[in-house]
């Protein structure tokens, strides 16, 4: 449990992952790494795709990334609405590791650039629900 004050809307309370949250209160946004074979994930997976281990192991996300795409969301889908225009993206960091994320209210439209250098960090919003967020590095 604890895993539904996740997400700008929470549609779930219940995963093997719910330390993700923890995490993200404590300033970490991480992912998942097999202990067998290394492979890593984000979001975080409770067990490896690529070898079916469920020996899984956390580690904080690449402070360096790069925007390789985004959006902006004019319409938002139900329980969102009061955000809009919101901007959505995803960015690569090292290791090949994407990220999909809305990007912080900070960047303007103007100010936001594919191949741009990012980051991610832990957001809270004003209900007290916690997501990641991609901030200009
Ligand atoms: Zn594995």
């Amino acid at each position: 449990m604890g895993f539904e004050k996740f997400g700008r809307k929470s549609f779930t309370g219940i995963t093997k992952t719910a330390k993700f949250v923890d995490f993200l209160e404590e300033g970490k946004v991480n992912g998942t790494v097999c202990k067998k074979c290394g492979a890593k994930y984000f979001p975080p997976r409770a067990d490896c795709a690529a070898c079916f281990s469920n020996e899984m192991d956390w580690f904080e996300m690449p402070k360096k990334g790069k925007l390789e795409t985004y959006t902006i969301a004019y319409y938002a889908p139900f329980g969102f609405e009061a955000d809009c225009p919101y901007t959505m993206g995803v960015a690569e960091f090292e290791g090949g590791l994407k990220l999909f994320a809305r990007l912080s209210k900070d960047l303007k439209p103007e100010d936001i650039n594919v191949g741009m250098d990012v980051s991610v960090k832990p957001v809270k919003y004003e209900d007290g629900q916690m997501s990641f967020e991609i901030v200009r590095a």
